[in-house]
C-alpha cells in the first residue's frame, strides 16, 4: 500500500449545496500521479484549474473554499476528508457551481460513491509529510498544535454550552478503515437559534434535518436522533482531516485540537509549511511499516451505511 492512489473511473455525484441552496453536479476524474486533488468550474467560461492546498484556500467562514471570489469553490471539507480517508491522492474534480453538494452533511455520499467506483493504484509512490518539530497555533481561545508522532493522530476537543454537547474529547488515530467505520458518518451540525444569523449572512440556504444535525435549547430535533453519541467531536474530526489534508501529502504527526475550525486548521498548515525546520517530505519507502500501513485498505470490509 505505498503506491498512490486515484479513482478507477469517472463518477459524477449530484445534490445541493448547503450554502447556496443550489443544485450542483459534481464530476470526479482519476488523475495522474503527483497531480493532486484539483477543482474546475464547469459554469464559468475559461475557469482555472484551482489546485486544493493550504495556500489556495481563500475563505474560511463556515467552510473551507479553494480560491476566493466569484470562482471559488466552496465546502470542500467533507470531500477532501473521504479522500484522504481512502488514501487517494490524486483526482481532477469538475463543479458546475460554486459549492460541493452537502449530502447528508457527512461523508457517508462520497464514501458510498468512491467505493463502489473503486480506487486504482498508481505507480508513484506515496510521500509522506513528517512533522519533525512542533507547530503552534492560537486564535482567541481556539488552538491547534501538530507535532511528532509516526502515524496521524488526532485529539479534538470541543465546549458547547448545550446540555447535549457539553465538552466532547476524541482521541483518533487514522487508518483508512478507522476513518470509514468512526468518522466519514458523523454530520455537520448546527443550532437553530442560529439559524436566522447564518441565513442573514447568506449562509445555510440549503440546510435542513437532511444535511445537518441541528440542536434546540434542549435536545437534538433530528427525528432519528445521533448516529453517534458523540458525533459532534466525530464531525470535528472530519473536518480538521479535510482541511489538513490539503498539506498535500499523507501526515506523519500528532494533531491536537481545541474549539477548532477551518479557520484555525489552515493556519496551523501555514504555519507548518512556513516553518521548513518542522517538517519533512519522505517516501513511504523509507518510512515504518506501521505508518504506512493505516492506509491498507479493508476491501473485504463492507462499511455499514
Ligand atoms: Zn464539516
Amino acid at each position: 500500500m505505498l503506491n498512490q492512489r486515484t479513482i478507477a473511473k469517472t463518477v459524477t455525484i449530484t445534490g445541493i449545496g448547503i450554502h447556496s441552496g443550489e443544485k450542483v453536479s459534481m464530476t470526479l476524474h482519476p488523475a495522474q500521479a503527483d497531480s493532486g486533488i484539483s477543482f474546475k468550474r464547469t459554469d464559468i467560461k475559461d475557469s482555472e484549474i484551482l489546485k486544493a492546498t493550504a495556500t489556495t484556500v481563500g475563505a474560511t467562514e463556515n467552510n473551507t473554499a479553494i480560491g476566493s471570489g466569484a470562482g471559488a469553490v466552496h465546502t470542500v471539507e467533507h470531500l477532501l476528508s473521504v479522500l484522504y480517508g481512502f488514501g487517494i491522492n490524486n483526482c481532477f474534480i469538475e463543479i458546475d457551481g460554486p459549492e460541493v453538494p452537502t449530502m447528508d452533511g457527512s461523508g457517508a455520499s462520497f464514501l458510498y460513491v468512491i467505493k463502489e467506483t473503486g480506487i486504482q493504484q498508481l505507480h508513484k509512490t506515496k510521500k509522506f509529510l513528517v512533522v519533525t518539530k512542533p507547530v503552534e497555533v492560537k486564535v482567541g481561545e481556539k488552538w491547534a498544535r501538530i507535532e511528532p508522532c509516526e502515524k496521524l493522530i488526532i485529539d479534538s476537543t470541543i465546549v458547547f454550552k448545550h446540555p447535549i454537547i457539553k465538552t466532547q474529547r476524541k482521541e483518533f488515530e487514522f487508518t483508512c478503515e478507522n476513518y470509514i467505520n468512526e468518522i466519514g458518518r458523523a454530520r455537520t451540525f448546527g443550532f437553530l437559534r442560529d439559524v436566522d444569523m447564518l441565513k442573514r449572512k447568506g449562509l445555510i440556504k440549503g440546510g435542513s434535518l437532511d444535511n445537518a444535525v441541528v440542536l434546540d435549547d434542549f435536545k437534538v430535533m433530528n427525528p432519528d436522533g445521533l448516529r453517534f453519541n458523540d458525533e459532534f467531536v466525530r464531525h470535528k474530526i472530519l473536518d480538521t482531516i479535510g482541511d489538513i489534508s490539503l498539506l498535500g501529502y499523507e501526515i506523519a504527526g500528532k494533531i491536537t485540537t481545541y474549539m477548532s475550525g477551518h479557520h484555525v486548521h489552515n493556519v496551523l498548515c501555514r504555519k507548518l509549511l512556513e516553518t521548513p525546520d518542522a517538517y519533512e517530505i519522505v517516501s513511504a519507502t523509507t518510512l515504518e511499516k506501521e505508518a504506512v500501513q493505516a492506509f491498507d485498505l479493508p476491501m473485504a470490509l463492507a462499511p455499514s451505511f
